[in-house]
């Protein structure tokens, strides 16, 4: 792993055997480890205990430090020569502004790798027992945010994301989701659509509720879920409960194999 450089890492959605094996290998090689709060506490673990560990923040409107601080910081990071990881939940790509970093590593000629990681679309639902697509039931997925900006609920057109054989799957949508619901109901959307909710999904802290597009957000509310939480909408949610295979108990045992490796 070459001095100065910066890799964007995806660490998946949570549990520590879901991290590809090129960010396992850099995690345990990392003199700097600059993550989110999205990085599951079992992943935090691996950092090792000699390289420096830099909280950045990004909760729900709180950053303790800004993007432009963020990206400040992998620079210099980088320029002192040390070894870099720049740690994000989920895949850098995805709704993570992985985006921005690189385009600010780029423009000050600092050199980078991007991992990508296990996105909470695909991790969430498979751990949550929801196939996005499933012949018959759904032959498209479409990856929304539910946050707009400035921490506005975003303004689309609810039309274009009504369609029968979609999985819709919103990011960030859970201060929104009454609204995305009703204007999805309002385009044209059966009120039964199954729904499902996936709060701290393959984690061992991981919850789900299932219910329809209307009674989602009364649900979702009588659970007190907060983020991180992804909202999966679709006729495939139907199959949740004949696919629940996961055990949120079995994360902690993966975090000391882990360990010990
Ligand atoms: N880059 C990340 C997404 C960051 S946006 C990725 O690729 O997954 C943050 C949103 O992602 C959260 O509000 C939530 O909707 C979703 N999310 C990420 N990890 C999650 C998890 N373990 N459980 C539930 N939702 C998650």
């Amino acid at each position: 792993m070459p001095k100065g450089c910066v890799y964007l890492v995806g660490a998946g959605p949570g549990d520590p055997d879901l991290l590809t094996v090129k960010a396992a290998r850099l995690i345990r090689d990392a003199e700097v480890v600059v993550f989110d709060r999205l990085v599951s506490k079992e992943i935090q673990t691996l950092i090792p205990p000699g390289a420096t560990r830099i909280f950045a923040g990004k909760e729900p409107g709180r950053h303790p430090l800004r993007q432009e601080e963020i990206n400040d910081l992998l620079v210099r990071l980088a320029r002192s020569g040390r070894r870099v990881v720049r740690l994000k939940g989920g895949d850098p790509f995805v709704f993570g502004r992985g985006g921005e970093e690189a385009e600010c590593l780029a423009k000050y000629h600092v050199p980078f790798e991007v991992v990508p990681g296990i996105t909470a679309a695909s991790g969430c639902s498979a751990y949550a027992g929801i196939p996005l697509t499933h012949r018959g039931m759904a032959n498209a997925v479409r990856l929304i945010t539910g946050h707009g900006k400035e921490d506005a609920a975003p303004e689309y057109d609810w039309e274009t994301l009504v369609a029968p054989d979609c999985t819709l799957v919103v990011y960030m949508g859970l201060g929104a989701l009454e609204r995305i619901a009703t204007s999805l109901i309002a385009a044209g959307m059966p009120a039964d659509t199954p729904a499902a909710a996936i709060e701290n999904g393959a984690t061992s802290a991981q919850r789900r509720v299932i219910g329809s597009v209307a009674d989602l957000p009364r649900r979702v509310r009588a659970s007190q879920f907060v983020p991180p939480t992804l909202i999966v909408i679709g006729k495939v949610v139907a199959l949740a409960d004949m696919l629940n295979w996961f055990d949120p108990a079995s994360v902690q045992e993966r975090v000391g194999a882990h360990v010990a490796a």
